[in-house]
């Protein structure tokens, strides 16, 4: 099995680096692994996802939690082992899709979120569904995620939290400003197939997918929609989805 690593700068992270190197049959392909290890906590995932674009839909990862969060690393370093031995047994997957995102003729993909906002100003611009007009926006920004990166920044903005097995995304405002947006202040799901569209008017504006961030200009529309790419984690079959939220964000009383 060719197998490549994404570590967070931790001694813990490349402590279990290590240790899988120890136990597994196989050989290191940087270049064209079958298997991604990303150590470290969901920052690392999003890295490892970045990294391996080109090849994401030939690839699996295996997350482990070095972080703090980790929503998407479901192992934890206690299970190094047995996650060793799952490797050679019958794997099961989690596939979460991918946004694609196109502007300026470029596209770019994102596992969590995009989001459009400009530095200390108010954005300003229209969305549209399918081409049909939906409402003018004067807000901090937009976020538009996907139901994995639904629990991360859509869930500080008062998106919905979705389980990831629906095939769907959403648009929530960051800070709406009064009037036109007072009405229309909860998050929109919309489905596979389905597109966004965003002619922004502001002549400067900052974009993120994920992690990554650039300021771009002059940009006439931006087009968003949920793929049929999916970035495909091994499961660890304890975890549910309702008892991820739970431990993650709600806990016991
Ligand atoms: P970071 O180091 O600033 O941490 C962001 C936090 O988001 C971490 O605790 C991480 O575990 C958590 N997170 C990331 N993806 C998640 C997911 N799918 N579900 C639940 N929690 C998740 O940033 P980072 O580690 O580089 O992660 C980038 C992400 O940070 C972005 O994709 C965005 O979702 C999030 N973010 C959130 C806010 C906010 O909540 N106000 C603002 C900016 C970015």
């Amino acid at each position: 099995m060719r197998y490549s690593f994404v570590c967070k700068k931790s001694a813990e992270s490349e402590k279990i680096k290590a240790q899988i190197i120890e136990k597994i049959k196989g050989s290191y392909d940087q270049k064209n692994p079958k298997v991604v290890f990303s150590i470290g906590g969901d920052g690392t995932v999003l890295d490892a996802v970045r990294k391996y674009l080109q090849i994401i839909d030939d690839i699996y990862i295996v997350a482990i939690n070095t972080g703090s969060l980790g929503f998407y690393t479901e192992f934890l370093p206690e299970n190094v082992d047995e996650l060793i031995n799952t490797l050679t047994e019958k794997k099961t997957f989690n596939s979460y899709p991918l946004l694609e995102i196109e502007a300026n003729g470029e596209k770019e993909y994102a596992l969590n979120e995009v989001t459009l906002s400009v530095h200390h100003h108010l954005f300003k611009g229209s969305v549209f569904i399918d081409e049909i007009f939906l409402m003018d926006v004067r807000a901090n920004g937009i976020c538009i995620s996907t139901p994995s990166g639904s629990t991360a920044y859509n869930k500080s903005i008062g998106g919905a939290i979705m389980d990831t097995s629906v095939k769907a995304f959403q648009l929530a405002l960051i800070a709406p400003f009064q009037t036109a947006n007072q009405k229309m202040i909860s998050p929109i799901v919309l489905s596979l197939g389905q597109e966004i569209t965003i002619v922004p008017q502001n002549k400067y504006l900052d974009l993120t997918f994920d992690r990554v961030f650039i300021s771009s200009e002059n940009i006439a529309e931006i087009k968003v929609r949920l793929t049929n790419k999916t970035v495909k984690f091994l499961k660890n079959k304890g975890i549910k989805f309702a008892k991820r939220v739970n431990e993650k964000f709600i806990g016991k009383e």
